[in-house]
């Protein structure tokens, strides 16, 4: 296994900006952009990135970005509401944001709450999912930041599979895989939170 762990050199390795390939914003020597598998998933995902993120040689939201074809990249500390992020036809109440805490129920691996603290009895009525890409210092200061996140319904997951890289983010995952998981819970097709590993390993972790 050619495991990240936190001594990785690379954990904190950022590429040069005017070096980097302005789809993938990998080195253009090492560009993925003709490698990336496009998967169809219904369920939107928007992920949030904090800007420190953005030239991490091992970020793994541009992928996830490009790989899923419902979904959007915006880089920010703050955005005035939900409806400029999802859209104006958008409501935070059929919205998910896949929040720092693991799961209560670790027979689960995964549980959706709404505003009221309750566990959401049908989570698949979902719309979208929001995801944010950072440390875990960052995401904080992003939910410090947006106070519309409290309008939205919580995912917290119970990651069955360890990590591909030892990095800690939120749930210990990277945020690829953070979504695959918070994907597949949510009714989408087993299919696409493979592919999203599977891409995540081949192009990021072993590269
Ligand atoms: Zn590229």
């Amino acid at each position: 296994m050619n495991k990240i762990s936190p001594k990785d050199p690379r954990a904190h390795i950022k590429t040069d900006r005017f070096k980097a390939c302005p789809e993938c914003f990998r080195p253009k020597d090492d560009c993925i952009c003709e490698k990336v598998v496009s998967l169809d998933n219904k369920l939107k995902v928007i992920i949030l990135q904090h800007p420190q993120e953005q030239y991490k040689q091992l970020n793994s939201a541009r992928l996830a970005n490009m790989a899923l074809l419902n979904s959007k990249l915006l880089v920010g500390l703050s955005w005035p509401n939900f409806k400029i992020v999802a859209g104006s036809e958008e409501q935070p109440s059929k919205w998910g944001i896949l929040y720092l805490k693991g799961n209560s129920d670790k027979s689960k691996p995964c549980q959706v709450f709404g505003r009221n603290k309750k566990e959401m009895e049908n989570p698949s009525e979902l719309r979208g999912i929001i995801a944010l890409d950072g440390s875990w210092k960052q995401a904080k200061t992003l939910w410090w930041r947006n106070p519309w996140f409290l309008k939205l319904n919580r995912i917290t997951l119970n990651p069955e599979h360890p990590s591909l890289r030892s990095q800690t983010k939120s749930e210990g995952l990277a945020t690829i895989e953070a979504i695959a998981l918070a994907l597949r819970c949510l009714g989408e097709k087993e299919e696409i939170s493979v592919s999203l590993r599977e891409q995540y390993e081949r192009l990021i972790v072993k590269s």
